[in-house]
This record gives structure tokens, C-alpha cells and sequence, in this order.
């Protein structure tokens, strides 16, 4: 298995704990701070609906004051109003504010008595909803299209249709009795206008859209090209609220009802929406949100890289007593354990490894005392046991040559080295044994010396001893290796011949008695000396004891002697072809 660092192992550890915490933290941050951005943002896109609603709200109360304030100077007047003097009087009220478009009176049957540029003197209003209401009372009429002034007046300069909000206040007579209605088209412009200088005010931009809606719903003034979106429902008591909208992008929606102003404006039951892009409001929160996480990421890389110190200084001294373990196991001299003191941990390690090894030590001192003492004790027992059993085996060798020796002496006969009569016996019996058991044949020879006494008479015992050593070499030469040779006794000589027939062994005698006839002793006292032999030979026969074939040689030789000396005889006569020589 493979195993990590402890500098890994920790650089992940804190990395992984210091990311967690980024993210837990920016995420609870994120919420907390961005339920009170959105609470606060909310509050802002609110407090522009309700201001926006108040200027509104304001703009036609005061238009409606302006009429009634008119229509009392007038009261004033009666019985008979100068017509050229209220004219001036509507002529400078349609002065002193930019977007009234056109001011006029009418008479109790509607038709137009004076008015601001004279524009539709005459005309009848009689059923124009300003005229019809203002001679109920104070009125003010909701958005509409321009119809007898759209032709007289210049369109707004954004294209669109001329559009006009209406005030209008019946005109009463000294007698309380009406006299006409005077009445009043505002410029929807002037909405516009409001909603744009509100903007200025604040400051605020940021993609903030205004709607002013109707009563019920149509839109009365949109951002250009936005005419078609159409309010969502709007929950019940919601003030602002993340809603979608019909192009169907969510947005931060507020939405604030018209309230009227003063005691005689009720208000038209309009609503003043103001919406911001969700992402566009939400911005900040998520700057604040990516600005923790980066502060997180940056905490954990400062965490990991602390791990990996903190790892490495306390691995270090551990790695350092490593090496020195690993240094000692290699057999290198005068390794230390360091002494390592960063932390109480490793300190107490590196005493105990020392205590140990200091330990160790000692005793393998002793142990390679013992070791020499022992080597050395070994090697003079070896030594010992070495010289006692070159002695020993000295002595073996000494005794094996001794007994080698009274071997061959009790074997051999001590002038000619030939085998004696035991020796020859024991191994003679052998050979029968084996000739009966694989039914080969086996053969005797019997031979002596012709005269031999003549020879110790005449040239002494000595030449005689050489006479019968030369006739012991002889034999030996002429003689195979596997051929038993024995003296017998004085100069008789006994021969067995394994694997020979009769007629072999009537050979072999042959070969040797000419042989010798033809051999010349050398004698000790100068010149030599020719001597003859007479044989006897004879074979075995199954079941024949071994004394019983030497003595059928035996007789054979005895044979030889009776038949003139110098020849060959053998037994049984009757059995053998004789060799034709
Ligand atoms: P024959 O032809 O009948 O065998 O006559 P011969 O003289 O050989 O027979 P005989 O058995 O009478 O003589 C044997 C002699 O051999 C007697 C003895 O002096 C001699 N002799 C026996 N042993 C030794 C020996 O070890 N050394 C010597 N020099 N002579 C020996
Ligand atoms: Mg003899
Ligand atoms: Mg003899």
C-alpha cells in the first residue's frame, strides 16, 4: 500500500477545513448580508415608487388648486366677469406651469367662452367627461388621448400620441348658482418629466424602470418600447417583491398606490411600479458573496501551505532519527542518534532510540568478546584433535603396515617369497571352492629338484639357496598372475592352475621343466650351474578334497622320479590327450 506524507496528509487537512469554513462562512455571510442588501434595496426601489407617487399625486392636486383658486377670483367678479381679464388670468396660469396645454372656460351649456390662446372659443364640450363632471365639482380625469386639440397642438417630441390628464371646478356665481365649468388638459409629458427629474434627484439609475399604471391596469407611461409589459399580479399588501414579469425576466418590483393630495384630489387610483433586473439589484450581494469565497480560497492556500510546514517540521526530526537507524543497520561506524528537541514526542523517541542502541551496543560488544574467545578455544581444539589424529592415523598406518608385514611373513616363505605350505593351502581351497561352483576345471602341479642334495653337497648350502631362489623366478615369470606358486618344503614346489585342464597343466609343466633345463644358475663362488626338475600333474574332479588333488601330483612326481628324473608326469593317465611334442 502506498502512504501518503504526513505533509500531504496535513496540507489537505487544513486546506480542506479552511475551504470548508470559506464556504460555510461566505455562504452564511452571503445570506445574511444579502437579506439585508435585498431588505435595503427593497427599501430604496419603494421609497422612489412612493416619492414618484407623492410628486404625482402633488402635480395634479395643485393643478386642481390652481383651477379652484381661479374659479373663486371669479366668484369674486360677478355679476359680470371681463372676459379679456380672465383670459390674461388663464394665459398667465398657463405660464407659470410648463405643461399645462390648454386652460379654458365654458358656459353651463358647454360651449367655450375664453381660453388660453383662444384655442376652441365656441367649440361645444358639452359632453367632454372634464365638462360633464366639473359641473358636479372639483374633477380630475385620468389619462386620455387629445381629440379637438390633437389637431391645434404640437405633438410631444418622442412621436407619440398627445395625451392629456384633465382638472376641471364648476364656476359659481355670486348666487351660488354655476356659471360655467373652467376646466384644464395637463401634457401627459408632465408625467414624464416628473418621473425624470425624481431620477435626477436620487441619483439612482441602475437600470430602474418606472410604470405608472391605470386603475385597472393599462399603462399610462412606460420606458419607450415597453409599453406591453403588463403588470404581474401583485400579492396582496406586498410593497416590493421579486415578481416576473410578462417578457418573462424577474425583477425586483415596487409598487406604490396613488393616495390623491389635499381635500379635493382623491387620486386616480394610480400605480406607480418601479422594477429593477433581479441580477442588476442582486449585484452587490453576489460581489460581496465571490469577494468571501476568494478570501476563503486564499485562506485555505495560506492553511495548506502552513500544513505543509507544520508537517515538515514535525516530520523532520522522525526522518532525521530514520536515517541515523537506517545508517546504523548498514553497519556504518560512529553513527549518533540525533538528539532532537523540537517536541516533546520526538525528544522522548530520540532518548529511548539512543538508550536502546547505546544498549545494543554494549552487548554486542560483549557478544564479539565471547565470539573471539570462542573462535579461539575452537581453533585449538581443532588444532588439538588435528595433531591427535595425524598421530592416530600415523599409527594406523604403522599397524596396517605391521600387520601387512606378519601377513606376508606368515604367508610367504622368507627365501623365496613364494606362499608357504598354509597360505597356499587356504587360498588353494578357494579356488577349488569357486571351480565346483561355476564347474571349471582346476589343475595341480607337483615339482623337485632332480639330485638337489648333490647341489648343497658339491657347491654348499648357499649355492644351493640360489639355486632355489632362481628356480622361484622362473617359476613366477613362466607362470600366470592368477597361478598359485608355493614351496612346499626343502626344494618341492607346489603349482595350482584355475581355468587349466590336465592337458593344460601337462603343458605348462612342460614349458617350465624345459625351461629350467635350459636356465644357468650364476653361483656365489663364480660360474654358473644347470639343474633339471622332475613334475607331476593332475586335475580335479568334482567333489574331490583339495589334499587328495595335491596328492595325485604328488604321485605323478614320484612317477616322474621313478621314470628317470628331467620330465613330466601326471594322473589320472587315462583321461588326457598328451600334447604331440
Ligand atoms: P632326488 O632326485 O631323488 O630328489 O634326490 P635328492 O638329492 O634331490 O633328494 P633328497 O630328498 O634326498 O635331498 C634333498 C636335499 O635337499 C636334502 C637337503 O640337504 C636339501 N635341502 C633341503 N632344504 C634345503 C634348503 O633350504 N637349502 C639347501 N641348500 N638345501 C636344502
Ligand atoms: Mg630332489
Ligand atoms: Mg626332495
Amino acid at each position: 500500500m502506498k502512504r501518503r506524507r504526513l505533509g500531504s496528509v496535513l496540507a489537505f487537512f487544513f486546506a480542506a477545513t479552511a475551504a470548508a469554513v470559506a464556504a460555510t462562512v461566505s455562504l452564511l455571510v452571503g445570506e445574511i448580508a444579502s437579506q439585508d442588501s435585498r431588505r435595503r434595496i427593497g427599501e430604496e426601489l419603494e421609497e422612489l415608487a412612493s416619492q414618484l407617487r407623492d410628486r404625482l399625486d402633488a402635480g395634479m392636486g395643485e393643478r386642481l388648486h390652481d383651477l379652484q383658486l381661479i374659479a373663486a377670483m371669479q366668484q369674486a367678479d360677478e355679476p359680470s366677469p371681463r372676459r379679456g381679464a380672465e383670459q390674461q388670468v388663464l394665459e398667465k396660469l398657463k405660464a407659470s406651469f410648463a405643461q399645462y396645454s390648454w386652460i379654458g372656460f365654458a358656459d353651463v351649456q358647454g360651449r367655450v367662452l375664453y381660453s388660453t390662446g383662444h384655442l376652441l372659443e365656441g367649440v361645444d364640450v358639452a359632453e367632454r367627461p372634464w365638462f360633464r363632471n366639473g359641473l358636479l365639482g372639483p374633477f380630475a380625469g385620468d389619462v386620455h388621448e387629445a381629440k379637438l386639440l390633437a389637431r391645434l397642438l404640437p405633438r410631444p417630441d418622442n412621436g407619440e400620441p398627445l395625451r392629456f390628464v384633465d382638472v376641471a371646478t364648476p364656476v359659481l356665481g355670486a348666487d351660488g348658482a354655476i356659471q360655467g365649468v373652467l376646466g384644464a388638459h395637463l401634457s401627459w409629458e408632465w408625467a414624464r418629466r416628473v418621473v425624470d427629474r425624481t431620477f435626477h434627484v436620487t441619483g439612482t439609475v441602475r437600470e430602474i424602470e418606472v410604470f405608472i399604471l391605470s386603475r385597472d391596469g393599462k399603462v399610462l407611461l412606460a420606458p419607450p418600447g415597453k409599453e406591453k409589459h403588463n403588470l404581474p399580479e401583485v400579492p396582496r399588501g406586498a410593497v416590493s417583491e421579486i415578481l416576473s414579469w410578462s417578457d418573462g425576466q424577474p425583477y425586483l418590483t415596487a409598487i406604490s398606490h396613488s393616495a390623491g393630495f389635499g381635500s379635493d384630489y382623491h387620486g386616480l387610483g394610480w400605480q406607480v411600479a418601479v422594477r429593477q433586473p433581479i441580477e442588476v439589484a442582486y449585484q452587490p450581494i453576489r460581489q460581496l458573496q465571490w469577494a468571501i469565497l476568494l478570501c476563503g480560497v486564499i485562506a485555505a492556500l495560506g492553511f495548506a501551505l502552513l500544513g505543509t510546514r507544520l508537517a515538515r517540521s514535525l516530520s523532520q526530526p522522525l526522518l532525521e532519527l530514520a536515517q541515523a537507524a537506517d545508517r546504523l543497520r548498514l553497519g556504518e561506524p560512529d553513527v549518533c542518534i540525533p538528539e532532537t528537541d523540537q517536541y516533546r514526542e520526538a525528544a522522548r523517541l530520540s532518548a529511548s532510540l539512543r538508550h536502546l542502541v547505546e544498549g545494543l551496543t554494549s552487548e554486542s560488544a560483549k557478544l564479539a568478546t565471547l565470539n573471539a574467545s570462542l573462535e579461539e578455544q575452537v581453533r585449538d581444539r581443532t588444532e588439538m584433535l588435528d595433531r591427535a589424529n595425524q598421530h592416530l592415523l600415523g599409527t594406523l598406518q604403522e599397524r596396517d603396515e605391521l600387520v601387512n608385514r606378519l601377513k606376508q611373513l606368515a604367508n610367504t616363505d622368507s627365501l623365496t617369497g613364494l606362499l608357504n605350505r598354509r597360505a597356499f593351502f587356504e587360498r588353494a581351497d578357494q579356488e577349488r571352492r569357486r571351480a565346483e561352483r561355476h564347474g571349471t576345471s582346476l589343475a595341480a602341479v607337483a615339482l623337485d629338484i632332480d639330485h638337489f642334495k648333490r647341489v648343497n653337497d658339491q657347491h654348499g648350502h648357499t649355492a644351493g639357496d640360489e639355486v632355489l631362489k632362481a628356480l622361484a623366478r622362473t617359476c613366477h615369470v613362466t607362470l600366470r598372475d592368477v597361478d598359485l606358486i608355493a614351496r612346499f618344503g626343502g626344494e618341492e614346489f607346489m603349482l595350482l592352475l584355475p581355468d587349466a585342464s590336465l592337458a593344460d597343466a601337462i603343458r605348462v609343466a612342460e614349458r617350465l621343466r624345459q625351461t629350467v633345463a635350459a636356465l644357468q644358475v650364476p653361483l656365489p663362488a663364480g660360474g654358473t650351474l644347470a639343474i633339471t626338475i622332475s613334475l607331476g600333474a593332475a586335475v580335479h574332479r568334482h567333489g574331490l578334497p583339495l589334499g587328495e588333488l595335491l596328492d595325485q601330483a604328488d604321485h605323478a612326481l614320484y612317477a616322474a622320479k621313478r621314470a628317470g628324473r628331467n620330465r613330466v608326469e601326471y594322473l589320472p593317465d587315462d583321461t588326457v590327450e598328451l600334447p604331440a611334442d
